[in-house]
This record gives C-alpha cells, sequence and structure tokens, in this order.
C-alpha cells in the first residue's frame, strides 16, 4: 500500500507527525507543490519562499537517507491541487494521502476539496494534529466556546499540558528502496527575486541548524529571555520564528527544550521560561482564533464596530514609513531592519504597527500586508493577531488608548541608541540624548540628511483617540 505525505508547512523529517505516520503504514513517497499564483495572492515574501526552497533541498537530502523519494509538480494556484495530487497518487499508484492540518480559511477549503476529489476516486486522506500542541476547538469556554482573552486561554493550555504533554515523534527508521528518484529541488521561482546574501546567511536551512539554534538559545539566553526580549540591541530572543512557520521545527520540541531546562516545571521556576512558554501560547492562540472566528483571516476586523474607523488615505505617509522615512528613529531603523533581513524585533512590531495604525490612522490591512510581503517568518494567523492587537481592533488588544510614544520608546528600549545607529548611519555621530529625536536638535551638524518627522505626535494621538470615541459602541 504506497502512502503519500504531502508535505507544506512542515519540512523537518524529526518530529514530523504525517511522516511517521505515513511511513508506518507502508512503502512512503514525500511531494511538494509550488503554487507561485497562490504565493503571491498570499503575499508570501520573497525571502520566505527562498527559505521554503533551501529549506527543501535541505529536507529532500534527509528524506534520501530514509529512501523516502521527494517529487515535486508545480501548478498555479489551490484551485489545481486536487487533479494534481489524483495525477501523482495514479502514477504512483497511492492507496492514501497523508498531511500535517493547517489553518488558514483557504487552506481548509483547499484541503477540503482534496479530500472529496480523492475520496472519490477511492483513495484515503488523513489530516494530523502537528503545528500546534492543541486540536483547534479543543481549548475552550465553560460554555464551549473559543477563548477570546489570551490569559484564559493559557491557563486552560496549561491546565491541559500538566495532565498530558504532547510527546516528540522520532526519525522514522529508513524504508527499503523503492527504485524512485527524488526531482530537483528549483532554486527560483517566478515572481519572487532571489533575495541578497546578506539575508540568507542570516537564516541558514535545516533542521539540523535549527536545533542547534534552540540549543544556544535555552543554554544561553532562554533564563534572561524575560529581561533581554524587549531590547532590540540584544540577541536576546530565539529568532526560531522562521523556522517555526516553515516547520522547519516543531512546537513540540520548543515546548521540550524549555521545560528540560525548567526541570518540567511549566509555570514556575525559570521566569525566563514561563514567560517564553507564554510567547509559544500567543502563537497557539492567534491560530485557534483563526479557526474560531474565520473572518480575521478574510480582511475583517475582529471587532466589528471598528470596520467604521476613519481611517485616512494617505499614500504619502504610508510611503514614508514602509521606507523608514518617517523622521521618528525608532520606527524606521525597525523599518529598515524588516527590509534587510526579512525579520523584526517583537518589540519594534508592536511600535511601528501602532504608528501606522494610530498615529497616522492608516488601515492596520495596508500593515499587515506589507510585513507580510517582506517577512520571513510571515504567517497569517500571528501577522494578523499582530496587526489587530497593535490596532486595537482585534481580540484581547491593546485598549485604544494605549498609545506607544516612538520616542519615549526607543529612549526606554533602545537607551544608548545602539540599536538606532546600526540602521541609521546617517544618526550615527548623535549623543545617546539626541538619536532618538533628532529634530529636536536640527541645528546638529548632519542632521539635516534625516527626515524630519511627517506628523505631530501629540496631535495625532489626539485625532486617533477621537476617531475611537466615536465610534458607534466603543467602550
Ligand atoms: P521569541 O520571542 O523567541 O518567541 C518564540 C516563538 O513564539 C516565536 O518564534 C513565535 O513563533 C512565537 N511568538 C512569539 N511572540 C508571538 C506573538 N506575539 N504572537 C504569535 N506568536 C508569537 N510572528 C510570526 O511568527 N509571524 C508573523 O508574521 C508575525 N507578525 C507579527 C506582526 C505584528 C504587528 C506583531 C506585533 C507581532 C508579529 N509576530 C509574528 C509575533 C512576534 O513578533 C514574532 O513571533 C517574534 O518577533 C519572532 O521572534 P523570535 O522567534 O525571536 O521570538
Amino acid at each position: 500500500m504506497t502512502q503519500l505525505l504531502w508535505l507544506r508547512s512542515d519540512l523537518r523529517t524529526s518530529d514530523n507527525t504525517a511522516l511517521a505516520a505515513a511511513m508506518a503504514c507502508g512503502p512512503t513517497v514525500a511531494l511538494y507543490l509550488v503554487t507561485p499564483g497562490q504565493w503571491l495572492a498570499h503575499d508570501d515574501a520573497p525571502c520566505k519562499v527562498d527559505f521554503w526552497l533551501r529549506n527543501l533541498a535541505e529536507l529532500s537530502t534527509r528524506l534520501g537517507a530514509l529512501n523516502v523519494p521527494l517529487l515535486i509538480r508545480e501548478v498555479d494556484d489551490w484551485q489545481a491541487v486536487p487533479d494534481a495530487l489524483l495525477k501523482v497518487c495514479r502514477e504512483q499508484g497511492v492507496q492514501r494521502l497523508h498531511y500535517n492540518d493547517e489553518y488558514g480559511v483557504n487552506e481548509q477549503r483547499r484541503d477540503h476539496a482534496v479530500t472529496t476529489h480523492l475520496e472519490a476516486a477511492g483513495i484515503s486522506v488523513r489530516g494530523y494534529l502537528d503545528q500546534l500542541l492543541f486540536t483547534p476547538g479543543s481549548v475552550q469556554t465553560q460554555s464551549g466556546s473559543y477563548f477570546k482573552v489570551f490569559s484564559q486561554f493559557r491557563k486552560a493550555c496549561l491546565t491541559h499540558l500538566s495532565i498530558s504533554l504532547p510527546a516528540c515523534e522520532p526519525v522514522p527508521a529508513a524504508q527499503a528502496p523503492l527504485g524512485i528518484t527524488s526531482d530537483p529541488i528549483p532554486t527560483t521561482v517566478t515572481g519572487f527575486p532571489r533575495p541578497t546574501d546578506y539575508l540568507r546567511a542570516l537564516w541558514p536551512a535545516g533542521e539540523a541548524f535549527a536545533q542547534r539554534r534552540l540549543a544556544a538559545f535555552v543554554e544561553d539566553d532562554l533564563n534572561e529571555y524575560h529581561q533581554r526580549r524587549d531590547l532590540p540591541a540584544e540577541p536576546g530572543t530565539s529568532q526560531l520564528s522562521a523556522y517555526l512557520a516553515a516547520g522547519v521545527i516543531s512546537i513540540r520540541q520548543c515546548l521540550h527544550a524549555a521545560l528540560s531546562y525548567n526541570q518540567g516545571e511549566l509555570d514556575s521556576g525559570s521566569t525566563g521560561v514561563t514567560t517564553w512558554i507564554n510567547e509559544l501560547l500567543w502563537r497557539e492562540f492567534y491560530k485557534h482564533i483563526l479557526v474560531g472566528y474565520p473572518r480575521v483571516s478574510m480582511y475583517r476586523a475582529f471587532r466589528p464596530e471598528t470596520e467604521a474607523l476613519p481611517w485616512r488615505r494617505a499614500p504619502y505617509e504610508l510611503e514614508a514609513w514602509q521606507q523608514g522615512r518617517t523622521g521618528f528613529p525608532i520606527i524606521d531603523a525597525a523599518m529598515r531592519q524588516m527590509q534587510e533581513t526579512g525579520w523584526m524585533h517583537n518589540r519594534l512590531r508592536m511600535v511601528v504597527a501602532m504608528f501606522l495604525s494610530k498615529n497616522l490612522l492608516i488601515d492596520w490591512r495596508e500593515g499587515e500586508r506589507w510585513f507580510m510581503r517582506h517577512l520571513i517568518d510571515g504567517d497569517l494567523a500571528a501577522n494578523n493577531g499582530g496587526w489587530q492587537w497593535s490596532a486595537s481592533t482585534g481580540t484581547d488588544s491593546v485598549p485604544y488608548f494605549r498609545l506607544f510614544n516612538p520616542i519615549s520608546q526607543s529612549q526606554r528600549f533602545d537607551p544608548d541608541g545602539q540599536f538606532l545607529r546600526r540602521w541609521l548611519p546617517e544618526l550615527q555621530h548623535l549623543s545617546r540624548r539626541d538619536v532618538h529625536n533628532p529634530s529636536a536638535h536640527r541645528n546638529l551638524f548632519g542632521v539635516t540628511e534625516y527626515p524630519a518627522p511627517i506628523v505631530d505626535l501629540g496631535a495625532s494621538r489626539a485625532r486617533a483617540l477621537d476617531a475611537f470615541r466615536n465610534l458607534p459602541d466603543a467602550q
């Protein structure tokens, strides 16, 4: 009974639920579908697509060691996926398809169409929980609905985990050779320009590297995570988001690594560990929200009343924000960090998102799209959740009146201006005091090269507060 493993966002051999299940059922062939039209429609960033391809090349080698051939097929979009899969099943004499579940609306519709199509042709289909610790819908309030408040969701998750911890699957034993040759992995895909060598070198491919990054983070940084995680100049966070999003490492592997450092304690012991586990649970929370409230993955606000906000059409200001030319160093440094590295520090994601959606009063969806087009870790649930949190349109989001001031955020979290100088060389010569707010010191030598602020912080803050206060159901 030949098994087909359809790889998507699970590019690893260790602790891969669908791979282990397929190989336990019989001789297994793996398949990856390149779908450029769909990726463009989803705003997937070129650096992310390149990261997928580089990881596929590593994965192909590892699958080769298990005698699992990796086939590559290209179709433009997900409409064409059911037929493409059926064709491969017929070519290879496949009796069962295995995949790890994905949770966006389009992903679920695609998988439903695949299941209907294949089952009609006599091929069975099995999906597995792998990307998350819990199946969406299985962690519920007492009244049987999805949690909307993170702290309550977190508490319920910790209770479940303290009773039963999901185990990691070992890499399966090699199967007998099938005599099928793996396809070459494409090195580029039309529509997705190759990123710079500098960017690529920051994100080496492969699960061996991801495991080393996890081990080094746990060893060197995890214990102080709660103290350093908000400082963008420091390497205080794991930088594993791209690996988690592409499934090069699993959530269970991350959780077990943290727990073994903390003598198995989930909610006590090292504050660094418990804070990091919290962040892993934010990831879980937003994916559950995506399934429980699918409108958020269809460009809708979680809080419907915020759809009435009077978003401004301000193309010049939007472009200044995108290109890192707002005149606020912390915003500009962060936006340039994302353009050049494909990643932005979490504190800064919140600061720039709040600046766009509150101070500029530009629709958060513009920012969400720009992030997706540039992030190597771009993930629908986390990105949408982060944007809606910052714009106060989401579930359990920041209260609308708690606006971050970009200058005081900069002074607080980058006190020496080390991060600012790294990304804004034109401010290199400014003192520790002046670098956060060069417009206050425009007579200083060289500062004129840097733009003046595009917005007055006080007036724009008042404008945002008014916009929210005037909403029909605002509290
Ligand atoms: P660590 O601090 O080491 O955290 C470990 C892991 O937990 C991360 O790798 C990530 O998988 C998860 N995580 C941490 N914080 C969050 C969070 N707030 N929400 C959800 N998951 C979290 N994260 C993405 O993975 N993809 C995105 O597209 C994305 N877009 C964001 C947009 C905005 C506006 C905001 C405010 C946040 C966004 N985040 C996103 C969440 C967070 O910023 C990143 O996960 C984090 O910066 C990644 O760095 P790290 O791997 O060093 O994280």
